[in-house]
């Protein structure tokens, strides 16, 4: 019997653990915001009352109440996750002046709905007798002078941020493929400095940039995402296994003392000879890293045509992504390379279908940077301005295909 009761107890567990540990999802189609014209108070007051009606997938915690300057509606929602989710899209949502949502407090989502006017919080209750959990809040208008916050709402407001500032959710990047492929790993450790390895700080960097690249949408392949040696063409193969629209290798080198610092984008250049290009490839075996093109058993003419000719149209794509991943860095302060953008004839950039970057995240062997790349925080900017440039290069990719169609 004591056995069974644990039981039960461990199953309850269980079946508890998944709920609590996924937030719960705001179903789009399912909500809107609509006219409700009921009730005797329509004939009387122009605006018509509105109803909000939000669909979720469980019941969570919440609360509504009204703010004032302009007039607002703000539901905060406990453990739900709006990221992804466009308020634009909300049927109805031209019935507000603005509709704005995100997170604003570690585990708490907060909805804000710019009123057309003074309005009255007439009703507000969360159903969970359907297939659905709805979220319905009734809303009249009043006169200018009945309109009434929460008198309590300015204390729930203080030592929150405004809900004007409510960040609206990141771009996404759907039906993107983008490879990521941190460098080195098993027996090669890549550059040492200080007690830290290339191999690992590139990993932990890529593992964290998947992330973030997931939660908008990309699906991410890794050449590796374990501590284990993967061969140079064995990166490019899995990038074209994988459908990638994007090849995106991650460094963090070294080079003499003094000679470089902040982050460097690399794009291909077969002719590239520049001192730093050359330096690192003197560091790695030159079979490696200066593969050349492999054009055994090709009648070496025309294997070179049709690369230069599959090229015409990533090089510029490749050189596209290289801006925009500078500019994102720059604009979030990150230290960048002299000269931010470089061309070198990595081979793992030489794939003539798939446009591949490489991004020296820093190098290892300068002070700054290798503090940088050790420290959560600068890698979470950094992160960001990578998912910036990625869903931000994607965009411009759809535009572009828009165009060739026509
Ligand atoms: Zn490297």
């Amino acid at each position: 019997m004591r056995a069974g009761a644990i039981w039960a107890l461990v199953l309850t567990l269980l079946l508890a653990w998944p709920a609590a540990a996924q937030p719960a999802r705001l179903a789009l189609g399912g909500s809107a915001l609509t006219e409700a014209p009921q009730g005797w108070w329509h004939r009387l007051f122009d605006p018509v009352p509105l109803r909000l009606d939000m669909a979720l997938d469980r019941p969570v915690q919440w609360r509504a109440f009204l703010v004032g300057d302009p007039a607002r509606l703000v539901i905060d929602l406990k453990g739900v996750d709006l990221s992804g989710q466009d308020p634009a899209r909300l049927f109805g949502a031209d019935l507000a002046p603005a509709i704005r949502w995100g997170s604003f407090r570690e585990g708490w989502a907060r909805v804000v709905v710019e009123l057309p006017g003074p309005f009255r919080l007439h009703q507000a209750g969360m159903r969970t007798d359907g297939p659905e959990t709805r979220l319905q809040a009734l809303l009249v208008p009043v006169a200018p002078d009945d309109f009434a916050p929460r008198p309590s709402a300015a204390a729930a407001l203080r030592n929150l941020p405004d809900p004007a500032d409510v960040p609206p959710p990141p771009p996404r990047a759907d039906g993107m493929v983008i490879t990521l492929d941190p460098g080195h790993g098993g027996f090669d450790p890549g550059a040492q400095a200080d007690g830290e390895t290339e191999a690992a700080l590139v990993l932990t960097f890529a593992l964290e940039l998947r992330r973030a690249l997931e939660a908008r949408g990309v699906t991410v392949a890794m050449t590796r995402d374990e501590d284990v040696y993967v061969r140079l063409e064995d990166r490019m193969t899995a990038a074209r296994q994988a459908g990638a629209h994007l090849l995106l290798s991650l460094h963090a080198d070294a080079l003499p003392q003094g000679q470089a610092a902040g982050a460097t984008v690399y794009v291909w250049n077969s002719g590239a000879n520049a001192r730093a290009s050359a330096q690192l490839a003197l560091r790695h075996p030159r079979d490696d890293l200066l593969g050349g093109l492999d054009l055994r058993g090709q009648d070496d003419a025309l294997a070179l045509t049709l690369m230069d000719f599959a090229r015409t149209d990533t090089q510029p794509r490749s050189e596209a992504f290289a801006r925009l991943l500078t500019s994102r860095m720059a604009l979030r302060g990150i230290g960048l390379h002299g000269r931010p953008v470089q061309g070198a004839a990595f081979s793992v950039l030489k794939s003539p279908d798939i446009p591949s970057v490489l991004l020296e995240l820093g190098f290892i062997s300068d002070r700054t940077d290798l503090a940088n790349l050790t420290d959560p925080a600068w890698r979470a900017g950094m992160v960001e301005a990578v998912a910036e440039a990625v869903t931000g290069w994607w965009r411009d990719e759809g535009a572009r295909a828009t165009l060739l169609r026509r």
